[in-house]
């Protein structure tokens, strides 16, 4: 198995677990680190819809929670390979900055973009000083 097929295979197996009654919509997530290593999430719904969590910033939460914090590509799978939402555009810019997005569907195709293509003109820390 090549490094490909493991992020692909993390991304598609943690969908399975995604907790999503409300809109029957699971995602997975897997990031791969500079070191190597993957992290996934899946999207965990709540009846309170507000509270609902993308598999991108679980996958993200549980990479940080490790200590990571170099990130060199993302792989999102879902039923038809949508893109992230804009929140998870906004996360993924901030803790990854300019990295592949890997978007892949239940088939199997995947197509690829970039975080700076997801979210142009992006705000970020840079723009907080004063
Ligand atoms: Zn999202």
């Amino acid at each position: 198995m090549t490094n490909d097929d493991d992020l692909k295979k993390s991304a598609l197996n943690v969908r399975k677990r995604a907790y999503a009654p409300y809109s029957n919509f699971q995602v997975g997530a897997a990031i791969r680190t500079e070191n190597g290593h993957i992290y996934t999430g899946c999207n965990v719904e709540n009846a309170s819809f507000g509270l609902t969590v993308c598999a991108e910033r679980n996958a993200l939460a549980s990479a940080i929670a490790a200590g990571e914090n170099k990130f060199i590509e993302l792989m999102v799978a879902s039923n038809s390979g949508v893109p992230p939402c804009g929140a998870c555009r906004q996360v993924i810019w901030e803790l990854c900055g300019n990295i592949p997005v890997r978007l892949l569907d239940e088939s199997g195709n995947e197509s690829q973009t970039t975080s700076r293509d997801l979210l142009p003109g992006a705000f970020d820390k840079t723009m907080l000083t004063k």
